[in-house]
């Protein structure tokens, strides 16, 4: 039997880089920046106003006060995009909206609540120094500058600061696309009928949602029931267009288990046991290059799993560092026995009372108790060599997405 870190590491030296394309912008969301992008101009791009106001040299504002305001002739208005007022005289003012470009010439901006919002004259109440409410070019990004680095994941701030400095594409590690497929006879979709012995149909639904959760794209296909072509050939079509594959159900000891059937014979995808609970049946292998991930059919089982083995995977398809998720020490509030030799992941519910983590166990720990799952928000993650776990022990709590 393989540990969870023997299995994981074999996984994580198999699966492949993906190549990275050039993408469009919103296409390249979430994808992982394969090349160093760097700002072609300054940002701003010229000096312009921070508010909505009058652009003054402020050397005539100095005296300005509530009780002696300055007036000056408004010599017209600026607004953000406008190509630009030549200069501004000394003496004179100009309307000048926020984002506008400077005048040359004039040094300051006055906002509108100091003054009388005239248009032909304005009345000024306050005195400002020189650079008041102006936004230097350059001052947010210099020309030449990295502003998003080579091996970051394009979330929504990335994307706008690659926009900002006028990219329409960029090079990525694109998102993985993940085929998930659940296998087994018994199951039926949701939203239609069961007959005695069949359920409905929840891991690839689940595991689809983890996939999308895990920053990768996720494809549900059909259920398929136990019959080996038909399994073999769904998973076989998928190769194309799949850049890893998901399957749950069928790789335990059962005389029915078809992905074990179907694929042990020709040694393409390893199948064992891995110490730990849920989640002991697991096979991985490469199909034509393509990495496929068995998980088992219990449901928690197949989730434990993919957020064990599957998500430190696709991150490391994206270049990413193959972290678990995040790990936090808690005070677990209640006995728990573990079973020997096995790392334990159980359900659990995270409580904080400044700053410090307590995590309760939930009711119902069978890999089939998808409720007590659905509730939790947390695994705990209890070492091999541990048997009895007494409360007020310290633990790692993996924490759920959310
Ligand atoms: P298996 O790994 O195929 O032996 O399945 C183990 C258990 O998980 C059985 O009770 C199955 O009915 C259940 N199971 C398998 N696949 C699914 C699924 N997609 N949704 C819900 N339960 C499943
Ligand atoms: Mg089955």
């Amino acid at each position: 039997m393989k540990s969870v870190d023997e299995h994981l590491a074999g996984i994580l030296a198999a699966v492949p880089l993906l190549p990275p394309l050039e993408q469009a912008l919103l296409e390249a969301a979430g994808g992982v920046l394969a090349e160093r992008v760097e700002a072609p101009v300054p940002l701003p791009p010229f000096d312009n106003s921070a508010m909505d106001g009058y652009a003054v040299v402020a050397a005539d504002v100095a005296a300005a006060t509530e009780d002696k305001p300055v007036t000056l002739p408004v010599i017209g208005d600026i607004a953000a995009g406008d190509s630009g007022m030549s200069a501004l005289r000394p003496g004179l003012t100009a309307r000048i909206m926020t984002g506008a470009a400077m005048p040359a010439g004039a040094d300051a901006v006055i906002p509108v609540e100091w003054t009388d919002g005239g248009t032909a004259t304005v009345r000024i109440t306050r005195s400002a120094p020189p650079g008041h409410y102006i936004r230097r070019a350059g001052e947010d990004v210099r020309a030449g500058q990295v502003v998003v680095a080579e091996g970051t994941r394009l979330g929504a701030p990335q994307l706008g600061m690659l926009a900002a400095v006028g990219r329409s594409h960029v090079l990525v590690r694109p998102r993985p696309r993940v085929v998930v497929l659940s296998t087994g006879s018994e199951l039926r979709a949701p939203g239609t009928q069961l007959a005695p012995g069949q359920i409905w149909d929840s891991n690839s639904f689940m595991l689809t949602t983890a996939v999308m959760e895990a920053g990768a794209k996720g494809y549900r296909q059909a259920t398929v029931g136990d019959e080996a072509e038909e399994v073999r050939t769904t998973l076989m079509d998928q190769l194309v267009r799949a850049d890893a594959i998901i399957t749950s159900g069928g790789v335990s000891m059962g005389a029915r288990d078809v992905i074990k059937e179907i694929f042990e014979r020709d040694g393409e995808i390893e199948f064992g046991k891995v110490a730990m609970r849920p989640g002991k049946p697991q096979g991985f292998g490469l199909l034509e290059g393509v990495p496929v991930f068995t998980l088992p059919g219990n449901p928690v089982s197949a989730y434990v799993s993919f957020q064990v083995f599957v998500r430190p995977a696709l991150r490391a398809m994206q270049g990413l560092p193959p972290d678990h998720l995040p790990t936090l020490s808690a005070v677990l509030t209640e006995d728990v026995t573990s079973p020997d030799g096995l790392r334990h992941f159980l359900r659990g519910r995270l409580t904080s009372d400044r700053g410090e983590h307590s995590v309760a166990p939930a009711e119902g720990q069978g890999s089939h108790q998808l409720q007590s799952l659905s509730s939790a928000d947390s695994l705990i993650v209890l070492p091999e060599d541990a048997t009895r776990v007494p409360a007020g022990s310290r633990v790692d709590v993996m924490r759920l997405p959310s």
